[in-house]
């Protein structure tokens, strides 16, 4: 049995579990990955103490400050969650594709993933020429032929990006023009290999052992075209993915996991940090901020159910300065 189990291992969770364990809690990180959509850009340059520093490697340093304390890591991908019937009201049972896990607390700080498109072809290509982050798998396609899917700005950043590692990019967007900065939309458009396919959406993948084909559908005439292609960039924006929650834990209608200012969800003992939640704004420094407090929020909580005193702002309060100490010396 954990005292805490986080979901999660980004800025979010790996600030909770920074915290927590810290605190002597026994804590497990549950995650798919160390850094999240943190690993999605190489340059983060407003996250307070760092002027630059990449996703990867700020990810690395909160995961190495979270172990330095004692937090445990699991790899794998938590699938449900509920009240343990063993002793209902006072923990839970995470469970993920490989295992169980008990605790008497959870964190949910699983952030946002990726959208699928949604077309044939899609599942089974994953991995095999179809990703969902250009600055990862880009480098994998250097001097080969690839495309863009996506109007908004993550996917101007994506063609941005590719342009300067793959032969040539097909951007396919919905609209007569991407949408984004007068200027940005400029620079980008005019850059000599870069193919846009406008007013279009991708209908299929095709492919064996890898993307071969993309089949996109004008979506004035409703003409087909078939374009070659080594890989396609998914770049059409991030989903809560919170459906295992339903029932559990109240939801927005966006799917993010509602928290108070204490970062409590709606079910005593669960709490929320991070892009997962309705927080307003959804950036690595609000993320860790967010996962300070509900660790805060779910030591207290596991303190009171072990019947201990729970501390409420500032961790120092655990070890109080002598008065003494305080005393001006005269
Ligand atoms: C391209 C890009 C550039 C960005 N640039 C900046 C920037 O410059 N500055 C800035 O402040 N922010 C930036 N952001 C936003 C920032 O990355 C996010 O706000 C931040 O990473 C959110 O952290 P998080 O911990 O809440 O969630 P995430 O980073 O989304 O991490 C979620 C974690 O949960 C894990 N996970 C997901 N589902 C499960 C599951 N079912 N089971 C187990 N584990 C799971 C994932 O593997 C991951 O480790 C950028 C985002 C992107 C996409």
């Amino acid at each position: 049995m954990y005292d805490i189990i986080i979901v999660g291992g980004s800025a979010a969770g790996l600030t909770s579990a920074l915290y927590t364990s810290r605190q002597g809690m026994n804590t497990l990180v549950i995650t798919k990955d160390i850094g999240g959509q943190m690993l999605l850009t190489n340059e983060i340059q407003n996250y307070p103490g760092f002027h630059s520093i990449s996703g990867f490697e700020l990810a690395t340093k909160l995961k190495e400050q979270a172990e330095s304390y004692g937090a445990n890591f699991v790899y794998d991908e938590v699938t449900g969650l509920e009240e343990d019937k063993d002793c209902p009201g006072m923990c839970f049972k995470v469970k993920t594709l490989q295992d169980t896990f008990n605790a008497l607390s959870v964190i949910l700080a699983f952030g946002k993933t990726p959208m699928d498109l949604g077309v044939p072809g899609e599942q089974e290509l994953k991995g095999r020429g179809v990703s969902y982050c250009a600055v990862c798998d880009g480098p994998l396609f250097r001097g080969k032929v690839v495309s863009v899917i996506g109007s908004g700005e993550q996917a101007l950043d994506a063609v941005n990006y590719l342009s300067s590692v793959a032969k040539s990019v097909y951007f396919i967007h919905n609209y007569d023009r991407p949408i984004g900065s007068e200027e940005m939309v400029q620079q980008i458009l005019s850059l000599p290999n870069v193919q846009r396919v406008p007013n279009s959406r991708v209908k299929e993948l095709i492919g064996d052992t890898k993307l071969r084909k993309i089949v996109t559908q004008n979506t004035k005439d409703h003409s087909l075209t078939e374009i070659e292609s080594d890989a396609i960039f998914i770049e059409i924006g991030y989903i809560a993915k919170t459906d295992f929650l339903r029932g559990l834990v109240e939801l927005n209608d966006k799917g993010e996991v509602k928290v108070d200012k204490e970062c409590k969800t709606s079910h005593h003992g669960i709490f929320a940090a991070g892009d997962v939640t309705d927080i307003a704004f959804k950036q690595a420094v609000i993320s860790a901020a967010e996962g300070a407090v509900a660790a805060l929020s779910a030591y207290n909580y596991v303190q009171r159910i072990k019947g201990k005193t729970a501390i409420r702002n500032d961790w120092r309060s655990i070890q109080p300065k002598k008065k003494s100490d305080n005393l001006l010396k005269i």
